[in-house]
């Protein structure tokens, strides 16, 4: 018997129907004698809808008011989800945040945890009920209702399993779990059955959007197994937990890509102390985030600097860069908003030389020019032109072998 926290997102509650396929899953769960906390997101479209309203009335929505309002969504199907299960014989009860006293800070629309009180889950739990808990949703210390940001249900999940030293904390969500890559561009695509909390957090910043990060990152810090299924479909899903000891590892877990990278590239700056942060300085003060940065090696006293931001910051950094360049003297700036960065993430890179040999390789063979190179710890990226982005992806996963199940070193 185990505890078990689940959380089940917008489309898996989305509708009656919906609701009572969830009820006779938890059902399930407690007929095999599990203890269980379930979290709940509003049903799919509910928030966007009451976001919509809140600006038919303001157009900037005052954001404590928004927090009442937004808060809502999740209250209806916490409710819904109990008279469910009471339907069915269950015995459950429905927390809102503030309700089980999730304190946060009082940064509305985005605020963060600070402490869960597990005593009423607890005293629910021993006393054999199913507690169903109000994802995305907080109260401060001065008892304002309070939001996590979009998405947020996922951090309240994890964060009420770390409280709770759940055994595991299942989030149910369209997808059935994580793959090697995004299944749309390469159909050989395959589910992993367990990946590491670095891998994930790597393959979830370069978009792929499973889980919200801030949960994954959370569930990392306080080791909490968290395992990705789907609602619909029965299967194990995708367990993200720390590395093993002893256990071996695939070279390569999974292959990213960011579809809306752009680079821009200034010419014969002088090569000196300095250069960089004033090329980098103007244009971090107007809010854009840099990705890569590669700057040349120095000939003739000037270098190169190569640099990739969002694509929708491009014109705005190009503008930049200009001024930039006439106020540093120079020779010239360019840029192309037609590339694509792709990255193979593994664990395994630590351990084994020549991963990125293996990534050039395959690129070559097809003929695909490397733009830009990165590298960390247990990622290597390259920044290849748009048109490339498909044959790119669908050679690397081949290279890699990714879609056979044994990748081991
Ligand atoms: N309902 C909120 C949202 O749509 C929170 C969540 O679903 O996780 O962002
Ligand atoms: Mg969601």
């Amino acid at each position: 018997m185990a505890l078990i926290v689940q959380k089940y997102g917008g489309t898996s509650v989305g509708s009656i129907e919906r609701i009572m396929h969830v009820a006779r899953k938890v059902k399930s769960f407690r007929d095999q004698g599990h203890d269980l906390v379930v979290v709940l997101s509003a049903m799919s479209g509910e928030t966007n809808r009451l976001i919509d309203l809140a600006k038919q009335v303001q157009s900037s929505p005052d954001a404590r008011e928004l927090d009442v309002l937004l808060s809502t969504g999740e209250q209806q199907t916490i409710a819904l989800l109990v008279m469910a299960l009471k339907q069915i014989g269950v015995d459950a009860r429905s927390y809102t945040g503030p309700q089980v006293r999730i304190l946060t800070d009082s940064s509305f629309n985005k605020a963060r945890i600070l402490s869960i009180e597990e005593s009423r889950m607890r005293k629910d739990l021993d006393e054999g009920r199913v507690v169903v808990a109000a994802g995305f949703q907080g109260v401060d210390e001065n008892g304002n209702t309070t939001t996590l940001g979009r998405g947020g249900s996922d951090t309240t999940a994890v964060a009420l399993a770390a409280t709770l030293k759940a055994d595991e904390c299942q989030i149910y969500t369209d997808v059935d779990g994580v793959y090697t890559t995004d299944p749309r561009v390469v159909p050989e695509a395959r589910r992993l059955n367990r990946i590491t909390f670095e891998e994930m957090l790597e393959l979830a910043s370069l978009g792929s959007k499973v889980l919200q990060i801030r949960a994954v990152e959370f569930a990392g810090k306080y080791n909490v197994p968290l395992r990705v299924l789907s609602s619909f479909k029965d299967g194990e899903g995708t367990l993200i937990t720390y590395e093993e000891d002893g256990m071996e590892e695939p070279l390569i877990s999974g292959i990213a890509f960011q579809r809306d990278e752009a680079k821009l590239t200034i010419l014969g700056v002088p090569d000196e102390p300095g250069v960089a942060y004033r090329i980098l300085g103007p244009i971090g003060d107007a809010n854009i985030e840099v990705d890569m940065i590669v700057q040349n090696v120095g000939a003739d006293d000037t270098t190169d600097f190569t640099f990739t931001v969002n694509r929708n910051d491009y014109e705005k950094a190009l503008k930049i860069l200009q001024s930039t360049a006439e106020e540093l003297g120079a020779r010239d700036v360019n840029g192309d908003v037609k590339i694509v960065k792709i990255s193979v993430v593994g664990v395994g890179m630590r351990s084994h030389a020549g991963i990125a040999a293996t990534m050039f390789k395959a690129l070559a063979d097809e003929r695909i020019n490397i733009r830009m190179i990165s590298t960390s710890e247990i990622k290597t990226s390259v920044v290849v032109d748009e048109k490339y982005l498909e044959l790119a992806v669908r050679t690397l996963h081949s290279a890699f072998k990714l879609e056979q199940e044994l990748t081991q070193a």
